[in-house]
């Protein structure tokens, strides 16, 4: 647990929350301020910081959970019409709090939620390839 954490608070329950589901290593809870009603974070129970950070059997324990939560809100009454499951890892891309976290966005038509307003530039293939290359090469 971190001091001043919010989510590390919510896991040893220190401040509020509403959890949907709890294992040994994860806890899901619902977003205090949802981009629509079922919006939930999906989290480690330890501390790490960034997605990054997570072991391959963290990663996986992780992504069970929002499995079954992207499923079940499809069959819980609540209106859903698509999701969204989004991660931001580092202040630069829109990261707030520095617990790792999975949002698992229910959709709504005109809900507001945009992840980007212009469409991008298409690179030409050599480019597309020494970007390919470079990932590969760090695998
Ligand atoms: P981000 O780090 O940008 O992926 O987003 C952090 C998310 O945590 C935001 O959607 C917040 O609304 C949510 N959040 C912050 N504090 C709490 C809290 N006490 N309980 C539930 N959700 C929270």
């Amino acid at each position: 647990m971190k001091d001043h954490c919010v989510f590390c608070q919510i896991v040893v329950g220190t401040i509020p929350a509403s959890p949907i589901i709890e294992n040994d290593a994860v806890l899901a809870f619902l977003d205090i301020a949802p981009i629509n009603p079922g919006h939930t974070l999906v989290i480690p129970k330890v501390h790490i910081a960034e997605l990054s950070g997570l072991d391959d059997e963290l990663g996986v324990a992780l992504w069970r959970v929002v499995l079954r939560i992207e499923r079940a809100l499809r069959s819980s009454g609540i209106k859903v019409e698509g999701t969204n499951l989004f991660v931001a890892n580092g202040a630069t891309a829109g990261q707030e709090v520095f617990h790792s976290h999975i949002h698992v966005i229910p959709r709504l038509p005109d809900d507001g939620l945009h992840i980007r307003t212009e469409p991008g530039s298409q690179p030409s293939r050599e480019e597309l390839d020494w970007v390919a290359q470079k990932i590969r090469a760090a695998l």
